[in-house]
């Protein structure tokens, strides 16, 4: 610990010297010459009539009044496209937010949360934040997720991403519903960031069972991962209880500007199905040109790969691609510390990104 750390120390409360925070991706100051290809944005821009909503005349001056503090439009919105009611859309301050009110309504509870070992690694964080127990459960060897391993009695709830974050594997619904029967008392959360680049939402499920919250982000396939905004599915009850968490912290968590952008975004499911089919086939391309070269890669469902070189470390690789400007995204982590997470770009990107690694092997 430094002088001045523990200088500050001295203000802290306890609870925050304990902290060990999330630490995110490298936002570079400039992306001048970088190929960024390290935390799972879109390479394209937005929707252009989430964009056209910025130009609207008025936009600046009505930021005088507080925005609606139940995003009442964009829950009906969000409520439409998937065959909800309002009072079932629970809307936040980035997915980011929605997860850490969602450990705060359901898993503060004696027994612990169940997740597996390897995942997003904002888990363990909102785990520690609250005071809630855990109990990580392997992933198979080849990265899926073993449902039966998830048959604990006297669990606090479960947690996954689907796919699975960073290994981009889908686990499909039947094995979804498995988990909820296995825990018909506690929340299981589904945080389905990556679902629209190929996997069957789990949302076609709220109507039967009552413990089940789906959690989904406009940042990956929205391309709006600066707006914050995500938002969780559920059944009323749940969405109160998630209400109640948020309206003793914040009632305007999301502001006016990104509550009518968001509305826009969520409604251009055209724009949607397009730069979806888009980076899937760039995720295609490039999995077939990296496997020619030479690595194992883990298959993908996500705007991201996982994957393995056969001949070098993922660190040297990692740090080779840096030297070239291209970033991607390394875990020194048990299990996972040979692996490089790669999110996909545009084709020219990607098509770099090949030919930098056959220049490095
Ligand atoms: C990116 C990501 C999130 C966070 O998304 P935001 O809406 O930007 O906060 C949540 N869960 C997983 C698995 C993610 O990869």
């Amino acid at each position: 610990m430094t002088e001045s750390n523990k200088d500050h120390s001295l203000f802290w409360s306890p609870a925050v010297a304990k902290l060990q925070p999330y630490v995110p991706g490298e936002q570079p100051k400039t992306t001048a010459r970088l190929i960024k290809l390290n935390t799972n944005e879109s390479p394209y821009p937005p929707s252009p009539k989430a964009q056209a909503v910025l130009q609207e005349e008025g936009l600046a001056a009505h930021l005088r009044l507080y925005p609606d503090p139940e995003s009442t439009q964009l829950r009906e919105t969000i409520a439409a496209q998937f065959d909800l009611s309002p009072e079932q859309v629970f809307v936040g301050n980035g997915s980011d937010e929605v997860l850490a009110h969602a450990f705060y309504s359901f898993f503060q509870r004696p027994e612990p949360l169940l997740y597996p070992d390897i995942t997003y690694s904002f888990y363990p964080v909102y785990c520690q934040f609250y005071g809630i127990e855990s109990q990580k459960l392997p992933l198979r060897d080849d990265f899926s997720i073993a449902v039966e391993d998830f048959a604990i009695d006297n669990a606090g709830g479960v947690i996954i991403p689907n796919p699975n974050a960073p290994t981009g594997r889908y686990l499909p619904l039947a094995e979804i519903e498995k988990l909820l029967q296995l825990h018909p008392e506690r929340v299981v959360v589904i945080d389905e960031a990556y679902i629209d680049f190929g996997g069957e939402s789990a949302v076609a499920l709220i109507d039967r069972y009552p413990n089940l919250l789906v959690i989904h982000t406009l940042s990956k396939s929205h391309a709006l991962a600066g707006l914050r905004l995500g938002y969780a599915m559920g059944q009323a009850h749940l969405i109160e209880g998630l209400n109640r968490a948020k309206n003793s912290f914040n009632s305007y968590p999301i502001d006016g500007i990104a509550q009518k952008v968001a509305t826009a975004a969520i409604a251009d499911r055209e724009w949607l199905a397009d730069n979806c089919a888009k980076v899937i086939a760039t995720r295609e391309w490039t999995c077939s040109e990296l496997t020619e070269i030479g690595f194992d890669i883990v298959p993908s469902t996500a705007n991201f790969i996982f994957a393995k070189p056969q001949k070098i470390s993922a660190e040297d690789l990692f740090n080779a691609l840096r030297e070239r400007n291209i970033i991607v995204r390394y875990f020194n982590k048990p299990r996972i510390s040979e692996y490089l997470r790669i999110s996909i770009g545009t084709d020219e990107e990607m098509q770099a990104l090949v030919a930098a690694c056959r220049e490095v092997l």
